[in-house]
Order: structure tokens, then sequence, then C-alpha cells
């Protein structure tokens, strides 16, 4: 029929012309951004154990580190960490690697800026970071229970912050020493019923990962043993 188009058109005018508007008055209106929205990384300084797994893992080399070696202990320590927010794809390989939880966008979306160097965040080393602990402040958590100051308090600090990504995300933070699925949620349901397992994986992934796979392993088949030894006995019981 002649002139069906326009009513249509008309129609479908009418109909928005009541519905609720969804534009947003940006700036003025701040959009309501989801829970998972990925805005500009950010980095924690403390909680970093140099172990590199960011930067590797980074597709467009945005992350870089600074470090040098630490004359108590004779380790790598963390002098700047940049982020070169202006390559980043916000892919988040960073974030899921870091073990120790370090890394996490949050939602700040505004990120230009008229100068290219502008975009790029720099962390410096905290001076507490290098401050001599006070020997008479007693110990809180696993991994913080040796006093002793200097080398024997930073790596005690590294060990509690790789047995935080134990137990908070255990796949993730086993997954670098055991690559079995079965093996990944036995070991993971074993650490969270024995925190001084969980303290001991903690320093063997810092200090030897291959000593620490061989033990998670060791762990694992035990727990297997004794799941089979407990399954035959009800069996038998029966
Ligand atoms: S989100 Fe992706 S691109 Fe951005 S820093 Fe992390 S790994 Fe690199
Ligand atoms: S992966 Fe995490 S702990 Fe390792 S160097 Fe990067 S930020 Fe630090």
């Amino acid at each position: 029929m002649y002139g069906q188009g326009i009513v249509k058109g008309l129609w479908i005018t009418l109909k928005h012309l009541f519905q609720k508007d969804i534009t947003q008055q940006y700036p003025e209106e701040r959009p309501n951004l989801q829970k998972r929205f990925r805005g500009c990384l950010q980095f924690e300084f403390e909680k970093c154990i140099v172990c590199g797994m960011c930067v590797r893992s980074c597709p467009n080399d945005v992350l870089s580190m600074e470090t040098a070696k630490d004359e108590n202990s004779k380790k790598k320590k963390l002098l700047t960490y940049t982020i070169n927010l202006q390559y980043c794809m916000f892919c988040n390989l960073c974030v899921e690697n870091c073990p120790a939880d370090c890394l996490h966008f949050n939602h700040n979306f505004e990120l230009s800026q008229y100068k290219r160097d502008d975009i790029k965040i720099i962390y410096h080393r905290p001076e507490s970071m290098d401050a001599v602990p006070d020997a008479g402040t007693p110990a809180e958590g696993p991994g913080e229970k040796a006093n002793a100051p200097g080398e024997d308090d930073k790596k005690q600090k590294k060990i509690a912050a790789m047995y935080n990504a134990i137990l908070k995300n255990p796949g993730k933070a086993l997954s670098k020493i055991l690559d079995q699925e079965e093996q990944l949620v036995i070991m993971a349901e074993i650490l969270q019923k024995d925190p001084k397992k969980a303290e001991k994986i903690a320093e063997l992934m810092l200090e030897d990962a291959d000593k620490a796979r061989k033990v998670a392993v060791a762990f694992v088949n035990k727990e297997l043993k004794e799941r089979e030894k407990s399954h035959k006995d009800q069996e038998g019981g029966k």
C-alpha cells in the first residue's frame, strides 16, 4: 500500500519519543562502569617479588623494570616500575600472570595526555622498603615469623606475598609448577587445609621451582594414595 513505509517510520519515531533517554550527558554525568571494566593499569610496589612474569607476558612491551642487586641479600631488588600505557591494549595478560597480585585495572578511563611521555606511569621504590625493620616488632602471619633484620625480613616478605597468592588464587599460582588440572585441584585442596605446606611450597617456588614441582607432585601422589586407601576401607566395611 502506498505510504506504508512512512506510517511505519512514524510509528517507530513515536515509540522512541516516549522511551526513557539512554544518552548520558558526559562529562557532567559519569558513566556507570561494570565491575570488570579495564581503565588504568595500577601497580603495587610493596607486593612485587621481581619475578618478571608481567614483563615477559606483555605482548606490546608496555612494562619495564629497573632492578639492582641488593647488597644485603645479594638478590634482585626493584628500583622503578614503568607502565607505558600508550601501547597497552588492556588484554589483562600481565594481571593474570602476576603471582603476587600486584597489578590491577582501576576505573579511570580518562587517560589522554598532551604529551606522549606524560602517558607513562613510573613507580619509584618507596623509601620505607629500605628502612631497617624494628627488631622489637612482633611477627604477623605466615612467612613473617622470622624477626631477623635485612635479608631475612625481605625474604619473609616475598614468601608471604607468594603464600597469599597461592591461597587467594591457587589455580593461577600453582600452574607455574603443576600442569595437570587434576593435580592443581588436589594441590589447592591440600594447601587450603594445611597452611604449613602452603608456606613451604611458597618458599620453594621462590627459591627452586624444580624442587617445588617435585614436592608438589609428592604431596599430590600421597594424597591420592590416602584417598584410594580410604575408599578401599570404606568398600571393605560394607
Ligand atoms: S594489559 Fe596486556 S598490553 Fe597492557 S600491560 Fe598488561 S599484558 Fe601488556
Ligand atoms: S609479575 Fe607481579 S610480582 Fe612479578 S615482577 Fe611483575 S608485578 Fe612483580
